[in-house]
């Protein structure tokens, strides 16, 4: 048995899901299941309806009729004009208003993965759909009957025995089938999701708990490369990454695969590939157990907006436990996300990204015992299996703020 997974961006149009169905088709001696996530920028689009439902207090119809008619578009080229799917679909976006009406939910949290599950709902029945007309005989799996978590709405935790029992048992009949990525329930059977981007962890859950042979994430670009396109010239395709590796990459930002994702895959020893949708003959990644990285080249990961907070003591203490003790808590207080720390006797250096802006109040309690220097608007770049060459490629033109060196990790701090 294998796991097929598709993002939004390879179900977001007409040719995509006929591309699925060949994908699809040319893989129909094997058991599959099929993960997919909400079509295109629905995700997006949910979370502005559910913000204009807590801002107005009113029902967002104008909103919900755009994304229905992006739907309904979609359907419009891929079935007969009478086909019982315009009703499904029809009758999703209904129940989606009617929540709007009915919901007495003050809770944001519990709102949103009411709401934003209709994504995956509607793009799965229409992707089932699709493979029935066409001669696959696949089943449609409601996820929420399968993946169960405690009630922390935006970020479930899996219940992992009761998941695996439900996956096993309601996925013992069809050869394909078809269920949604990112959603899940409670005990009280309130949907639940995993978190953005959570699908992948979805079809790593489903691998997990049916043993199956590999797991493969189709995406818009040929595989994992050792950097981002539009950051780095030249990036190369890597085509063999260890688990462990695959988790430091992820550890220093780059937007592999979440760890959360590899977890289970790596404990049943699961093949994970990522290939290119467009280009499936072609060889993309995979995440494995074998040799750490292949090729082994330098991997280039790149942070914009960080903030370099340089802090030493007034009265040329050293800058000991205690101090750094109360440093981390007050950047926890301050819910900064800290990427480089670097101390020498009498200063302590950290590079944070400041996502909630509370740096003012911060630097405000911190001046009281430290002479503080901030830098705003500095890039981390993190190059791991560096070598001379990829640092020099990367300061050319840049003026270097700080330095970090482990034996596989160079990171640099440039200012703007
Ligand atoms: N549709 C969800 C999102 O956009 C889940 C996913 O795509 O993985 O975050
Ligand atoms: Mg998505």
């Amino acid at each position: 048995m294998k796991v097929f997974k598709f993002g939004g961006a390879s179900v977001k149009n007409p040719e995509g899901i006929k591309n699925l169905l060949s994908l699809v088709r040319k893989s129909n001696d094997e058991r599959l299941i099929v993960v997919v996530s909400a079509m295109g920028k629905t995700t997006n689009a949910l979370e502005v309806i559910i913000d204009y439902y807590f801002q107005n207090k009113s029902k967002p119809d104008r909103l919900i009729l755009e994304l229905y008619q992006y739907h309904k578009e979609i359907l419009d080229e891929l079935f007969e004009d009478n086909h019982e799917i315009f009703n499904i679909i029809k009758l999703y976006f209904e129940k989606l208003s009617h929540f709007f009406i009915t919901s007495k939910s003050p809770s944001h949290s519990f709102v949103y993965d009411q709401v934003v599950a209709f994504g995956e709902l509607i793009s799965t029945s229409i992707i089932n759909s699709f493979l029935n007309n066409n001669s696959i005989e696949s089943t449609w799996l409601d996820a929420r009957n399968c993946i169960k978590t405690d009630s922390n709405y935006r970020g479930g935790n899996v219940i992992w025995d009761q998941t695996q029992k439900n996956i096993v048992s309601l996925t013992k009949n069809g050869n394909v089938i078809v269920t949604q990525g990112f959603i899940g329930s409670d005990k009280n059977n309130f949907n639940t999701t995993l978190g953005r981007e959570g699908s992948d962890y979805s079809a790593a859950i489903f691998a997990y708990s049916l043993n199956c042979d590999s797991l493969t994430i189709w995406k818009d670009v040929p595989g994992v490369l050792n950097g981002d396109p539009k950051v780095f010239d030249n990036t190369k395709l890597l085509e063999q990454i260890s688990y462990s590796e695959a988790i430091e990459l992820a550890f220093y930002g780059a937007s592999v695969i979440h760890p959360k994702t590899l977890q289970p895959l790596q404990k049943k020893e699961i093949p994970l590939f990522v290939k290119s949708f467009y280009n499936p003959e072609s060889k993309g990644t995979k995440i494995s157990r074998g040799v750490d990285l292949f090729p082994m080249t330098p991997c280039f990961i790149n942070k914009e907006k960080l903030i370099l907070i340089k802090l030493s003591s007034i009265d040329f203490s050293f800058i000991v436990e205690n101090h750094i003790s109360e440093i981390f808590k007050s950047l926890h207080e301050f819910k900064m996300k800290v990427d480089v720390i670097q101390n020498s006797a009498i200063s302590f250096s950290v590079c944070v990204f400041d996502k909630y802006n509370k740096i003012e109040e911060l630097s405000k309690k911190m001046e009281k015992k430290f002479k503080l220097d901030i830098t705003r608007d500095v890039s981390l770049f993190t190059i791991r299996h560096f070598d001379e060459n990829s640092i020099k490629k990367i300061s050319k033109g840049r003026t270097l703020l700080l330095e970090q060196r482990t034996e596989k990790i160079s990171q640099l701090i440039f200012s703007n």
